[in-house]
């Protein structure tokens, strides 16, 4: 029989975990705009429990102003000086122009009143990217991350709309419209093979360029 009291090995759990006062106070938030989506990919995860559909479309305006005044409490409380918020969905670009151009009006104020400089930044599959929507995102100073798998072979058979159709040729648009104002968009992808990465790399330098 081990004797607890003198066998234990002398580790006590307070310095096995981390305890509460140890632990930075969070400064990074993503921010769901939109629980819908204007595209149906193959492999997306999101849309498949049908209980996204008994959430409201886009963030309601209480949630918005709730999580606001919430974010301000939470800087001031931990006395932050920068805080990151990213757009994500669904398809944040489904949000209406205007709330989302209000939304940054009120993050201006927030840092306004506490010095706190909030970043931000939107990923998106860029398909509703239009002119005004380009103009906002720079104007406001939100970075953008698009979603694109790679040249359209591989692309347009995961990341297709509601008709099946693939969407390459409309996210390319979309990075258009942002490189026109002068914003150069980071990627993400998914990636099923090394090859796929491999080209990937290749069509977005040749696009750049
Ligand atoms: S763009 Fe994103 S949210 Fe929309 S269907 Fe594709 S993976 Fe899902």
């Amino acid at each position: 029989m081990v004797n607890v009291e003198t066998e234990a090995p002398n580790i006590r759990a307070k310095d096995a975990i981390p305890v509460a006062e140890e632990v930075p106070p969070f400064a990074f938030v993503l921010v769901k705009l939109a629980s819908r989506c204007n595209i149906n990919c193959t492999y997306c995860y999101w849309f498949r429990d049908a209980e996204v559909y008994n959430k409201p479309a886009v963030l309601t305006i209480e949630a918005e102003d709730a999580f606001c005044q919430r974010l301000e409490q939470h800087i001031e409380e931990f006395e932050l000086d920068q805080f990151v918020l990213i757009f994500h969905g669904g398809e944040p670009l489904l949000f209406p122009k205007h709330r989302f151009v209000e939304l940054q009006e009120k993050l201006l104020d927030i840092e306004d009143r506490t010095g706190c400089e909030i970043s931000r930044g939107v990923c998106t599959n860029a398909i509703l990217i239009d002119r005004e929507w380009a103009d906002i995102l720079k104007s406001y100073n939100v970075t953008v991350s698009v979603s694109l798998d790679g040249p359209p072979d591989i692309h347009d058979k995961y990341r297709v709309d509601f008709k099946g159709r693939g969407t390459h040729a409309d996210t390319l648009r979309g990075i258009a419209f942002l490189r026109a104002e002068g914003i150069e968009p980071g990627r993400s992808r998914f990636v099923t093979r090394t090859p796929t990465l491999n080209r990937f790399y290749r069509m977005w330098s040749k696009s750049s360029a």
